[in-house]
C-alpha cells in the first residue's frame, strides 16, 4: 500500500533496502530507520542517516573545506563541557548511512555526531544531556516507574466524547496559589490536588503544550524563572529537561514525564502532546541541518529558506525522510510514552498525503488516538498549496480534526483585531458562522455558508473533525478579549458573556477545547502573545476559584451536561443534520432544537438559546412541559423549573438550556 511506498523510498535513499528487509522483529520497516542508537551491556551501535557523497536532493557534495564527507562520533562523560573521551571514524552503511559499533557498557555516557557540520544529537536522539546538545546513552527500560507496563489509556468510544483542556506545565502550577509542590514541573500533574481539580472539572484529556525537548529555556539556569511556550523545537522524541527535577540526568525527565501520564490515565484523563515538527528552533544548529543540509527544509523558487511557520524556517513533510521521520516519531510518543493523541501545530505547513499516512499508522496502532491540528500556516509556504493540510482540505483527511477558527472569532470577534467584538460583544452579524461552529463544521440545510465568516463550504466531514473553541494559548484569553472588545464591561457582564461563551462550546457537536484556567477565570493582563512573558502574566492563580466560584461551578456542571447526554455529541454528520433544527431567533440570539432524540439521550428533546444581547429575548417555542436545566447563568440537570413552551423569556447575556 501507499504506506509501503513511503518507506521504500526513505529507504532507498538510504542504500539500505535490503538490510532493513531482512530486519522482521521491528514490527515496521520504518521504526529502525531513525534508531540512532542500540545499546546493550556488551556494545552499543550508532547509526546516522547522512549523505556518503552526494547530497541527494540539491545534488551537491557534502564536502567542506575540501575533505571527504565523514562522520565521527564522540563520546563524553557529561552533558555537555569537557573532552569527548572517546572518537570513532563512522563507517558507511549504505548510500547515505553511517554506522559505528562500539564495544564494552556505555550507559550513563554521553554522544555526538560530528559531520562536517557540526556536532549533533542527531535527529532522533531517546535521551540527552542537559540542554540537549547531546545525546544520552540510557537503558530506556530504566525510566519505566513501578506499574507502567500496566498503564492503560482511558476508554474512548468517539472522538466526540473528548472534553480537552490545553494547558502549559508552568502555568498550571508556578504560582504558590496552586498549592503544588512541583511548580512547573511535570510532576505537578501527579499531585492530588491538580488531579483532584481536573477531575472535579470533568475534563478527559489534557493537551499539554510541547514537551518534548525546546531550545528557547536553558536547562543550566533553572533557579531563575525562564518561560516559554515551546515552540521551538530542539529534540522531537525527549522530554524538554526544564520540567523536569533534574535536567542533567538523562533518566529523569523520561521517568518523570512517563509518571505523568500513568497519573492521568488513573484519574481517567487521557494526554495528548501538541508537537511541531513544521519548523525547528533554528536551521544551523538542527540535528536535520547538520546530519543532511537541506534535505528536511523546503526552500523558495530562488533558493532562499521557505518560512511558511514564520519561525524562520519549514520542514517538508513530503520528502520521504521527513514523512518517516515525522510518522515514527508519533509512534514513538504513543508506544514508549503511551500518548492518546497529537495537536499538530500549523498543520497547514504539511501536506496532506503525509497527514493521511500519519492516520493510518496510528489508528492502526490503536484506534482511539486522535489527531487535530491547526489548518493554516503562518506565512507562504513552499509547496503547492492544494497538496497542504489547511482547514479547507479536512474532507480530504478523514478522521483528522482542524481548529475551528470560523467559531472561535464568531464569539469573540477577528483574530487581527483584539479591539474588535462580534456575538459575545453583542454585535449581530455572526449567527450564521456561529450555527456553522455548532453543527461541528459540516453541511448543514439551515447553515447558510454565503454568511459565514471565513469558509463559504462546509470543510468537516463529521463534527469530530471540528474543535470547538473559542480560546487557546494564542492570543488573548477569554476574559482578556471580553475587555478589550467590550470597553467598559463590568464584573458581572464579563463572567455572564464568559459563560454564555463555554455554553456554546460545550454543547456544540465538534469536540469541545478549553484553555487551562478559563474555570478560574485566568487573565493574562492583556497581552496578546504571551509567549514568552514572565509567569506574572501567565500563571493561573487558584485563588480565583474562592473569588470566583460560580465559574468553577458552572463550567463543571456544563461539562457533566455535555457528558451525560449524547445528544450533545451525536458525533456523525447524519445523526447531527436529522437531529438538530435551529429556531427562528432575534439577532444575537442563536436557539436550535435536538429533537427525537429516543434510544439517543434519555430526554427527547432538548432546546438550547444563546442570547448574547444586552437585554432579555423572548424566544418562541412549541407547547410542552419544558424542564429548564440551565438558565441565566446557573445550571442543575435535575432541573432549576419547569415551563410550558410558547413565548419564553431568554435573561440578557446567558444561555437558556431546557427539555422535555
Ligand atoms: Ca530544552
Amino acid at each position: 500500500m501507499q504506506l509501503k511506498n513511503i518507506f521504500v523510498s526513505a529507504l532507498a535513499l538510504l542504500g539500505i533496502h535490503g538490510q532493513m528487509e531482512a530486519a522482521p522483529s521491528t514490527g515496521g520497516e520504518g521504526k529502525d530507520l531513525f534508531r540512532e542508537i542500540v545499546y546493550s551491556a556488551k556494545q552499543t551501535v550508532f547509526n546516522l542517516n547522512a549523505p556518503t557523497a552526494v547530497d541527494a536532493v540539491t545534488g551537491a557534495t557534502s564536502q567542506s573545506a575540501g575533505r571527504s564527507p565523514h562522520v565521527t562520533l564522540r563520546i563524553y562523560d557529561r552533558g555537555e563541557g569537557g573532552k569527548a573521551v572517546k572518537t570513532v571514524r563512522m563507517k558507511k552503511s549504505g548510500d547515505n548511512r553511517w554506522t559505528a559499533t562500539v564495544g564494552g557498557d556505555l550507559k550513563g555516557k554521553f554522544y555526538t555526531f560530528d559531520t562536517s557540520h557540526g556536532e549533533t544529537a542527531g535527529v532522533f536522539a531517546r535521551a540527552v544531556g542537559v540542554n540537549g546538545r547531546r545525546g544520552a546513552i540510557i537503558d530506556l527500560r530504566d525510566t519505566d516507574p513501578d506499574g507502567w507496563a500496566q498503564d492503560v489509556r482511558p476508554a474512548l468510544k468517539s472522538a466526540a466524547d473528548l472534553v480537552i483542556y490545553e494547558m502549559h506545565h508552568r502555568d498550571f502550577s508556578i504560582d504558590a496559589s496552586s498549592g503544588l509542590e512541583h511548580k512547573g514541573k511535570f510532576l505537578a500533574l501527579t499531585e492530588p490536588r491538580a488531579i483532584a481539580h481536573l477531575r472535579a472539572l470533568g475534563v478527559n484529556a489534557v493537551h499539554i503544550l510541547p514537551s518534548f525537548d525546546y531550545a528557547s529555556v536553558d536547562e543550566t539556569r533553572l533557579s531563575q524563572p525562564q518561560y516559554n511556550w515551546g515552540y521551538d523545537p530542539l529534540n522531537y522524541n525527549v522530554p524538554e529537561g526544564s520540567y523536569s527535577t533534574d535536567p542533567y540526568d538523562p533518566v529523569v525527565r523520561i521517568r518523570e514525564f512517563k509518571q505523568m501520564v500513568q497519573s492521568l490515565h488513573r484519574a481517567g484523563i487521557r494526554v495528548i502532546l501538541d508537537v511541531v515538527y513544521n519548523h525547528t528552533f533554528d536551521i544551523d544548529g538542527s540535528g536535520f541541518q547538520r546530519t543532511w543540509p537541506d534535505y528536511y527544509y523546503r526552500k523558495t523558487a530562488d533558493g532562499k529558506y521557505s518560512d511558511g511557520s514564520g519561525c524562520g524556517n519549514e520542514t517538508a513533510s513530503e520528502r520521504p525522510l521527513m514523512r518517516a521521520f515525522m510518522l515514527e516519531s508519533m509512534k514513538y510518543w504513543a508506544t514508549e510514552y503511551h500518548i492518546d493523541g497529537f495537536r499538530v501545530d500549523l498543520m497547514g505547513v504539511h501536506d496532506i498525503e503525509t497527514m493521511n499516512l500519519i492516520q493510518h499508522e496510528l489508528t492502526e496502532l490503536d484506534p482511539t488516538l486522535f489527531i487535530y491540528g491547526e489548518g493554516w500556516s503562518a506565512g507562504t509556504c513552499a509547496y503547492p498549496l492544494d497538496k497542504l493540510a489547511v482547514k479547507a482540505h479536512t474532507l480530504q483527511m478523514p478522521g483528522i480534526a482542524a481548529f475551528s477558527d470560523d467559531m472561535r472569532d464568531a464569539l469573540r470577534g477577528p483574530f487581527s483585531d483584539d479591539s474588535k467584538g462580534a456575538f459575545l460583544a453583542g454585535l449581530p452579524g455572526e449567527e450564521e458562522s456561529l450555527k456553522f461552529g455548532i453543527v461541528g463544521g459540516i453541511a448543514h440545510p439551515q447553515v447558510d455558508m454565503s454568511r459565514v465568516n471565513y469558509d463559504k463550504q462546509p470543510w468537516a466531514a463529521e463534527p469530530t473533525q471540528q474543535i470547538s473553541y473559542v480560546s487557546c494559548h494564542d492570543d488573548m484569553c477569554l476574559v482578556d478579549r471580553l475587555r478589550a472588545s467590550i470597553p467598559g464591561i463590568a464584573q458581572d457582564e464579563l463572567v455572564r458573556l464568559d459563560l454564555l461563551a463555554q455554553t456554546a462550546v460545550f454543547t456544540a457537536q465538534g469536540i469541545p477545547f478549553m484553555l487551562s484556567g478559563e474555570e478560574m477565570l485566568r487573565d493574562k493582563k492583556g497581552v496578546h502573545n504571551s509567549f514568552n512573558s514572565p509567569d506574572s502574566i501567565n500563571h493561573l492563580d487558584w485563588n480565583n476559584l474562592t473569588r470566583y466560584p460560580q465559574v468553577f461551578d458552572y463550567y463543571s456542571r456544563l461539562i457533566q451536561l455535555r457528558k451525560n447526554h449524547p445528544a450533545f455529541r451525536l458525533g456523525t454528520a447524519e445523526r447531527v443534520r436529522r437531529h438538530l433544527r435551529f429556531l427562528d431567533a432575534q439577532p444575537c440570539v442563536v436557539a436550535y432544537a435536538l429533537e427525537n432524540l429516543q434510544g439517543i439521550d434519555a430526554w427527547n428533546d432538548i432546546i438550547v438559546v444563546l442570547n448574547a444581547n444586552r437585554q432579555p429575548t423572548v424566544v418562541t417555542l412549541p407547547e410542552g412541559s419544558y424542564t429548564v436545566v440551565c438558565s441565566d447563568g446557573r445550571i442543575d440537570e435535575q432541573g432549576l423549573r419547569t415551563l410550558p413552551g410558547g413565548r419564553v423569556t431568554v435573561a440578557a447575556q446567558s444561555a437558556l438550556i431546557l427539555h422535555k
